[in-house]
């Protein structure tokens, strides 16, 4: 729901969401086929690279639109809205690319990436690392210009689709980011059947005395908690714009439902208490994308945005999980059938709340600033 999001170019956010609405009505069968499967629906994935809308924050000069936060938001609510492949995981290794990829890296990656001929994935969850990473086990060692890799990654989107991922391991000189080719001797994944982000080909990733390139390090060797935290705020934009994007589709699929469903001689949207029901998840809904609106215009103006990224995330949790229960309320039995989207959304909206940041993390983290501001800049003393 695009409160204010200030754009480059209005125009260009005009046609992108009539673009995106009718690559999913095109590719519809693909994708009703591949939620059932739980596989990467390549066609329309591949479509949205060539109209470049997953390329909608990397730069022209590779291959991508050059847009910003506000760009990103749109795009990333747009997919979800209508039930598109999300391409988040994409658009973070942009991301950390850019930041910390040389040149060699970026010409060899982000032009693929932007079109989706490459397909990448972030390898940082593990079986005993998931909030905290802390207690990471996958290691990389020297073995003269190349590295050693050993290591369970779980939970990985895109995991056994993926060209290349970046895998986070400990080092002797600490935490380092690798960016790893799958097609590499060493490398098996074994496809898992999650709940919820059915069009990921989510995996669990196994990196077994797997000998990577010296050129394959993103960033310094030891450096890798400040290129995990690089891509953080911007990607909780990100999550924020799926989940309202979710919610959206939920409640407006709804809607026409029940606006056109007779309860003996009323509509279902003739009574009161369905009413408030759709006022109260709009208004959720509106809070949560003003506040995501705000952070995005934050970053587009190079302001540090971390508290109210975070926020943003949170309050879309909120609204979404909010919007995705009560719209039963709306569509009564019909809704409760896997032919319809109802059940796969509340689903989707269940990953989000624990993925890239759960809503208790993202809460310790507010509270955290909150508590620590006592020069009162956060208007609360
Ligand atoms: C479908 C799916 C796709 C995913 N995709 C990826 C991916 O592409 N790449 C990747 O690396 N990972 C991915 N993940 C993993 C995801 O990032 C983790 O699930 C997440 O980081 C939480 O880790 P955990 O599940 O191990 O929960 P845990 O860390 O075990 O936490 C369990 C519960 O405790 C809560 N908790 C933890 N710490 C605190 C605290 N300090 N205070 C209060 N509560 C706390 C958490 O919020 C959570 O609800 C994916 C997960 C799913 C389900």
């Amino acid at each position: 729901m695009n409160v204010n999001l200030e754009f480059k170019d209005p125009a260009w956010a005009k046609q992108t969401v009539e673009t995106i609405r009718q690559i999913a009505t095109d590719y519809q069968q693909e994708l009703d086929d591949c939620i059932k499967n739980g596989t990467l629906p390549y066609g329309s994935f591949r479509e949205l690279g060539k109209q470049n809308l997953i390329g909608v924050l990397c730069p022209e000069e590779y291959g991508g639109y050059g847009g910003n936060a506000p760009e990103y938001c749109l795009v990333t609510e747009t997919i979800a809205r209508y039930g598109l492949p999300s391409t988040q995981a994409q658009i973070q290794g942009m991301v950390w690319l850019l930041f910390w990829g040389t040149e060699e890296q970026k010409r060899k990656y982000l032009p693929g990436m932007c079109d989706g001929s490459i397909v990448f994935s972030e390898s940082i969850s593990e079986p005993g690392a998931g909030s905290s990473l802390k207690n990471m086990n996958t290691t990389a060692r020297r073995d003269g210009d190349d590295w050693i890799l050993n290591g369970k990654k779980v939970h990985i989107n895109g995991g056994a689709a993926c060209h290349v991922t970046v895998v986070f391991s400990m080092t002797e000189e600490g935490m380092t980011a690798f960016l790893v080719d799958t097609k590499l001797p060493g490398f098996r994944c074994e496809v898992t059947d999650p709940l919820g982000y059915r069009l990921a080909l989510t995996a669990d990733m196994y990196f077994e005395n797997m000998r990577i390139p010296g050129n394959a390090v993103l960033g310094q060797p030891g450096n890798a908690m400040a290129t995990f935290l690089t891509t953080f705020n911007i990607s909780r934009l990100g999550n924020a714009s799926e989940l309202i994007g979710q919610a959206r589709r939920a409640l407006s699929d709804g809607i026409r439902y029940a606006k056109a469903r007779a309860v003996g001689d009323s509509k279902v949207t003739d009574f009161q208490g369905i009413q408030w029901t759709i006022a109260d998840c709009y208004s959720a809904l509106y809070g949560a994308s003003a506040v995501r609106d705000h952070a995005a215009n934050l970053v587009r103006k190079g302001v540090e945005h971390a508290v109210e990224s975070s926020i943003a995330k949170k309050l879309a949790i909120e609204a979404a999980e909010k919007t995705v229960n009560e719209v039963f309320a709306l569509v009564g039995g019909h809704g409760l059938y896997w032919d319809q989207p109802y059940g796969q959304i509340l689903l989707d909206v269940k990953t989000l709340r624990v993925a890239g940041g759960s809503l208790e993390i993202l809460r310790n983290f507010i509270a955290r600033q909150i508590l620590k501001d006592d020069a009162g800049q956060k208007g609360i003393a």
